[in-house]
């Protein structure tokens, strides 16, 4: 195996953003799941879930190549205070990215999440599930 492999930066499972390997990591990279201790404390709950599993349908009943605004999952899982669910609906986005099963864009090209400032879209990935048996149209 290459070094460079060896430490290629990793996907946190909270919020979902890229990062990189670290010294203090070296005996224990290949476990190593979250950003920081702040990510390790808040790994995703119940309420993270379902904005994941709502990005999915949102998804599941648009076209291919359609995309939604992750304001519309905080919508689906919060409708009266879905503002307090947009920084998780952003995570969820990075971790459902981390997976394969989105992709984020801006302006129409696909972007890195962890690196786009400002409004995101999400749309279908290469690994997008098939949910046709799970959503009702
Ligand atoms: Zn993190």
């Amino acid at each position: 195996m290459s070094g460079a492999d060896e430490h290629a930066p990793k996907r946190c499972a909270s919020c979902g953003r890229l990062f990189n390997w670290r010294r203090n990591w070296a005996k224990n990279w290949e476990s190593v799941r979250y950003c920081s201790d702040a990510c390790r404390r808040s790994k995703p709950g119940v309420r993270d879930k379902a904005l994941e599993r709502a990005i999915i349908e949102l998804l599941g009943v648009r076209a291919n190549g359609a995309s939604i605004c992750p304001s519309e999952a905080a919508r689906r899982v919060e409708p009266e205070d879905w503002r307090g669910l947009m920084e998780p609906a952003r995570r969820a986005a990075g971790r459902l990215v981390g997976a394969g099963q989105v992709e984020v864009t801006q302006g129409g090209r696909v972007v890195e999440i962890s690196e786009a400032k400002g409004p995101i879209r999400i749309r279908r990935g290469d690994r997008f599930p098939t949910i046709a048996s799970t959503i009702k149209t």
